[in-house]
């Protein structure tokens, strides 16, 4: 299941403050929604309790499911896991909980198991593990209801049967739609811009629901035939759930977690990759630095919060200016960096240009104020500003030096080529990231015939 990290109001506009209580920092309508959820599971768990007859074979199966997905998450636990959405294959224990037993203990499932990740594996603000709980409880309980209605007798999934199958799968589509749905309510209450396809659509998600889906009807076909089959099912779900955790943690490790773009490194690692298929090819590209204007002054005013705020749209901004196979990434603090492959020197200035339009026309609220920025950024294009990334980066550096000092919120190219070869002229350039090849410095006034675009 998804992991609701985004039902936390930070991603857009609203700056929150992280007390005791984060709960209470959130927006009223949020706080209102997440109570009434939990609050809806609380009275569902009351009301089906009464009418469950507690049977010790259930009691058995619901044991041996928690037991299993509790093995999941102490098998995956030393692998970490990656901050913001992330997604695991506990339906896989608790959707056979919903289809094969009484409705009740649909509700109850994820509660061990969100208290287990909690404890065992990440600390979280409590509200949104107690949310998460409630929001999968009522999911599966209404697929358990579907299913128990549709069929009568659940065990009659042991059969193998066609039609019961193709229920409880029917079942399994309606648990994820439903849990989805109120996932997609919180996030959107979080963040009323934000846009639903967002939450809702995603090739990578669908595809996730369906192998969680999959698996847990066929978890629940084995579990029904017989308990102790769940020891041959375990292995290669704790192994999918490794791979799964795996790959989320090598994307983890290119993003950079604030602004969700390529960190420093995995983007030096592309712009190479596109640099040297430009040189085979003769291709040209256009590199562009981006850096905020005074943007210590935003910190100083609106406060570092509000300052992140910024940086999350300007980067949101870019990338939505930007097309699919350009590489952008955040260089460290308020720089950006765009490599645009088959540009040339117009198209890198325009598309440089607009950039720096489109930042200047976004404002973020914070507290009762709109927070606006303007940017400023050099544009150095392949084979006429140099020849390689060392080359490009240091000639975009040199022409966004240009922009800062000829008054900001413009952009600049150098006029001319870059000497190969040329030492550095004056200190101060900070390395680009760690670890990486350092950008010589910039050349402090010493390049008179800079273009510019006011
Ligand atoms: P200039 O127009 O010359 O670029 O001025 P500036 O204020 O933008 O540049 P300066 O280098 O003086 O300050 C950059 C500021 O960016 C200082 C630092 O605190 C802030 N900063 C760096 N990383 C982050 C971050 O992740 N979040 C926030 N809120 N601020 C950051
Ligand atoms: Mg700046
Ligand atoms: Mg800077």
């Amino acid at each position: 299941m998804t992991a609701p990290s985004q039902i936390t109001a930070t991603s857009r506009g609203t700056v929150c403050s992280r007390g005791r209580w984060p709960l209470l920092a959130q927006p009223r309508a949020l706080v209102v929604y997440l109570c009434g959820i939990v609050g809806l599971d609380l009275v569902a768990i009351g009301v089906v309790a009464a009418w469950t007859d507690f049977r010790a074979g259930d009691v058995a199966t619901f044991a041996a499911l928690t037991a299993c997905g509790a093995v999941c998450i102490e098998a995956t636990r030393r692998l970490g896991m990656p901050a913001g959405v992330s997604r695991d294959l506990l339906s896989a224990w608790w959707l056979p909980a919903a289809l094969l037993l009484p409705p009740l203990y649909a509700l109850l499932a994820p509660i061990p198991l969100q208290i287990l990740l909690q404890v065992r594996v990440r600390a979280t603000v409590v509200h949104r593990r107690v949310f998460s709980a409630a929001a999968i409880g009522l999911a599966a309980c209404a697929a358990s209801v579907a299913f128990h209605n549709s069929v009568g007798d659940p065990a009659v999934l042991a059969g193998g049967g066609g039609g019961p199958i193709v229920v409880a799968a029917a079942c399994a589509v309606l648990f994820t739609v439903l849990n989805t749905a109120l996932i997609a309510v919180a996030a959107h209450t979080a963040d009323p811009e934000g846009r639903w396809g967002e939450v809702l659509w995603d090739r990578e998600r669908v595809l996730l629901d369906t192998v969680e889906l999959c698996l847990g009807v066929v978890v629940a076909v084995m579990c029904g035939l017989n308990l102790a089959l769940l020891l041959l099912v375990l292995p290669p779900v704790v192994l999918l759930q490794r791979s799964l955790l795996h790959a989320q943690l090598q994307a983890a490790a290119r993003t950079d977690p604030k602004t969700g773009l390529l960190n420093a490194a995995a983007w030096h690692r592309e712009a190479d990759t596109e640099i040297a298929r430009a040189q085979r090819t003769g291709e040209t590209l256009a590199l562009i630095i981006i850096d905020i204007d005074h943007f210590k002054k935003v910190n100083d005013t609106y406060g570092h919060l509000a300052g992140d705020q910024v940086l999350i749209q300007v980067a949101a901004t870019l990338r939505s200016q930007l097309r699919e196979y350009d590489v952008v990434g955040r260089f460290g603090g308020e720089e950006f960096v765009v490599l645009l492959p088959g540009a040339d020197i117009s198209e890198g200035r325009r598309v440089a240009e607009r950039l720096r339009t489109r930042v200047g026309r976004m404002a973020v609220a914070a507290d009762n104020a709109m927070v606006t920025v303007t940017v400023s950024a050099g544009v150095a294009i392949m084979n006429i500003h140099g020849a390689d990334l060392i080359e490009l980066l240091a000639a975009a550096d040199l022409a966004l030096y240009r922009a800062k000092e000829l008054g900001r919120d413009r952009i600049c190219l150098p006029a001319a080529p870059i000497t190969p070869g040329q030492p550095p002229i004056s200190p101060g350039r900070r390395p680009v990231s760690p670890g990486q090849t350092p950008v010589p410095p910039r050349q402090r006034g010493a390049d008179g015939a800079t273009g510019s675009i006011p």
